[in-house]
């Protein structure tokens, strides 16, 4: 049995998350979760789930859930809740699968504790990487990839030797807008922007997705994880998202992980490591029905954020950590109707102009730009 704690458990992967343990009840049990505001989804699941601890993002819902539920469940909240759930000593594994850099302490937390960590949250590999994978390495942690090209590099890796390898391709699925041109997405509005073609997500990473930041910071998620130089890293378009990423070795042969657009599968992955279960609900592969997959270029121009991204990884210091938290802040503008499409990349361009770049960050460091970077793009918007 392996036990389990979530951070985001209301959230797109949460909830693919409980889906993965009620088919595998024999296998994995939830000891405690965190989520933010959705308490009538959060009082469903502690109810189902029986968890010893939970967590909500305040006070006031602290209380109004503390009535609710079963006083044997004690009831956390805001960022010290978070590190309760992340260093829950009854778990083995953490579920990283909060929205947002909020998720690099609790991180960093349950490392320490010698937790596997599950890793949704691309933001907090982004902001501090080599702070995470550092402690990870000194802790003999396990950071296992919940993210669907991640999962699939990491898998095409088993068995492999790392100097052998000589390239990994992402593909992208080219989000909600990638069929039309730079002059037609003036004045998209929400709505559009969140109607992706292949994945269902919650609202930030398909903004994400729509903007191409989402595969920029899978760029800067994959340096990290798989130990990779910027140069050796390339993103192709591929819409149908049925390869969900590649690896080349240094003979040339191509090794790709292909399936169906199913979170459960990186997700269960994760959980199940090193073994493979049964995905009783999955819908398999039938590349007979597929008949054509189709790859191309990806275009910096129509793209900048994933140009963005790429600089700023090959920057290195802070200066993804002013990229992501500049995103974060200008994604919740536009999802929130301040800003227009548009925006969103002028404001990242613009907080990437202003900073100059700290090398080898200290944590402190890192929250006080991810908090600078903030401050600066909300004073721009009026
Ligand atoms: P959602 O927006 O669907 O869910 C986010 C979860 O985090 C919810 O449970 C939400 O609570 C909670 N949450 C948000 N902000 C806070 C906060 N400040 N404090 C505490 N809890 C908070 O996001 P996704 O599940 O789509 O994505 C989660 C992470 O996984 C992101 O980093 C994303 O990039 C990554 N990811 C997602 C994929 C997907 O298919 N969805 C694929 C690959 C990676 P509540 O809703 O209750 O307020
Ligand atoms: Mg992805």
């Amino acid at each position: 049995m392996k036990y389990i704690s979530i951070l985001g458990a209301t959230g797109s992967i949460g909830t693919q998350t409980f889906e993965v343990v009620r088919a595998h009840p024999e296998q994995f049990k939830i000891t405690s979760f965190s989520f933010g505001m959705n308490i009538k989804l959060g009082v469903e699941l502690i109810k189902e789930f029986q968890p010893d601890h939970v967590s909500v993002a305040t006070k006031e819902l602290a209380e109004e859930l503390k009535r609710t539920i079963n006083p044997t469940c004690l009831v956390y909240y805001g960022e010290e809740g978070l590190l309760e759930i992340a260093t829950d000593p009854a778990s083995d594994i953490l579920v990283n699968a909060v929205m947002g850099s909020v998720g690099l302490e609790p991180t960093l937390a349950a490392i320490e504790e010698g937790k596997t960590i599950a890793i949704a949250n691309k933001e907090t590999l982004v902001t501090a990487g080599h702070i995470v994978m550092d402690r990870a390495r000194k802790k003999n942690v396990d950071i296992l990839p919940v993210d669907s090209e991640h999962s699939a590099i990491y898998q095409c890796l088993k068995g492999e030797e790392k100097r052998e390898m000589s390239r990994l391709i992402l593909t992208a699925s080219g989000g909600s807008f990638r069929d039309r041109s730079r002059a037609d997405l003036q004045g998209v509005t929400v709505e559009e922007a969140l109607n992706h073609p292949n994945w269902a997500m919650g609202s930030k990473i398909t903004i994400d997705s729509a903007t191409m930041m989402n595969k920029g910071l899978e760029v800067i998620e994959a340096h990290w994880l798989f130990d990779t130089k910027y140069e050796d890293i390339e993103v192709v378009l591929h819409r149908e998202s049925v390869i969900h990423s590649m690896v080349e070795f240094i003979d040339g042969s191509v090794i790709a992980h292909l399936g169906t657009p199913d979170m459960k599968v990186p997700i269960q992955y994760a959980l199940s490591h090193p073994s493979r279960l049964e995905l009783p609900s999955g819908k398999r592969l039938n590349l007979v029905d597929i008949g054509t997959l189709h790859f191309e270029k990806m275009d910096f121009e129509r793209f900048p954020c994933l140009k963005f991204a790429f600089a700023a990884g090959k920057a290195g210091g802070t200066t993804p950590t002013v990229l992501n938290a500049s995103n974060e802040t200008a994604v919740e503008a536009f999802l929130k109707g301040r800003i227009e499409f548009l925006e969103i990349e002028t404001l990242i361009d613009k907080a990437l102009n202003q900073h100059e770049s700290i090398k080898e960050p200290s944590l402190e460091e890192i929250r006080e730009v991810d908090n600078s970077s903030r401050r600066f793009v909300q004073s721009l918007i009026v």
